[in-house]
């Protein structure tokens, strides 16, 4: 293929001529022909649609859709970069890796593989999927497997702010490892808007609320409700206090066994 390789760095800018944006020197570029990787985009077929996600009567993000259609119609699949998985063994030019767009996807459907998954699901910001989500379009089932989305918002995982927040409330270690490791991302799944530093206040009363009522065993049937939530992408559970106590006794991996509930041994 003909590319524009950076007069100053080699970097590969693509197909199209604009200055080099990988180093500083903002060099303009110079024609070259290598033996690329790439992927024909299948004409008339959508980058996604509504099963690629994982989520329950969520309305697919209109704007993620738009931005992800415009992927160009053949994708470069080799990219210069100093990191990456080498595409010499495919004969190509050795200087150049994989497009980690794709690698990312190569990499949840081989963890999946690796578990005896078959329906993987990649958890990503609606700007991140925008960007990738071209790149997954070959892959996303590959083999019997099924690999999906599940978008999530930002969460103000400022450090600073959190351990001002702990001291204040005078949060145990055990909860403030549940709060960061484990409630915030799920908050972040579950508010695809994003969480403004305002609200962790009230996540963190909140979780401290469900901790005490903590059962010592979780309830067959919560957790058998809880599971289909789960593999139907229903998020609402997360904010439910009565499932999410049952799901907190299921837990065994942060620390459950430091502080025994409230009821147990005292
Ligand atoms: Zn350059």
């Amino acid at each position: 293929m003909k590319v524009r390789l950076c007069r100053a760095c080699d970097h590969m800018t693509g197909e199209v001529d604009h200055d080099c944006r990988a180093c500083t020197t903002g060099a303009s570029t110079r024609p070259a022909n290598r033996q690329l990787l790439v992927h024909d985009r299948p004409e008339g077929q959508p980058v996604l649609e509504r099963a690629d996600f994982h989520a329950a009567r969520a309305s697919l993000p209109a704007h993620l859709m738009n931005i992800a259609h415009n992927a160009p119609r053949r994708l470069l699949l080799s990219r210069t970069r100093d990191r990456g998985i080498s595409l010499s063994p495919l004969g190509l030019d050795h200087s150049m890796v994989l497009d980690p767009r794709l690698g990312l996807h190569l990499a949840v459907l081989t963890a999946a593989a690796q578990r005896g998954e078959d329906r993987p699901v990649m958890p990503l910001t609606e700007n991140a999927a925008a960007h990738v989500a071209a790149y997954g379009a070959p892959v996303r089932r590959w083999g019997g497997m099924q690999l999906r989305y599940a978008l999530h918002g930002r969460i103000p995982y400022d450090a600073a702010a959190l351990r001002r927040l702990y001291e204040a409330h005078r949060v145990t270690p055990r909860l403030q490892r549940l709060f960061t490791e484990w409630y915030l991302p799920l908050c972040a799944w579950r508010e695809r808007a994003g969480t403004t530093p305002a609200r962790l206040p009230a996540l963190l009363k909140f979780l401290r609320r469900v901790d005490l009522a903590r059962p010592v065993t979780p309830a067959q049937e919560v957790l058998a409700q809880l599971q289909h939530s789960v593999e139907a992408g229903d998020r609402r559970w997360v904010m439910d206090a009565h499932a999410l106590a049952h799901a907190l006794a299921h837990r065994t991996d942060i620390g459950s066994q430091a502080e025994p509930p409230q009821g147990e041994t005292g």
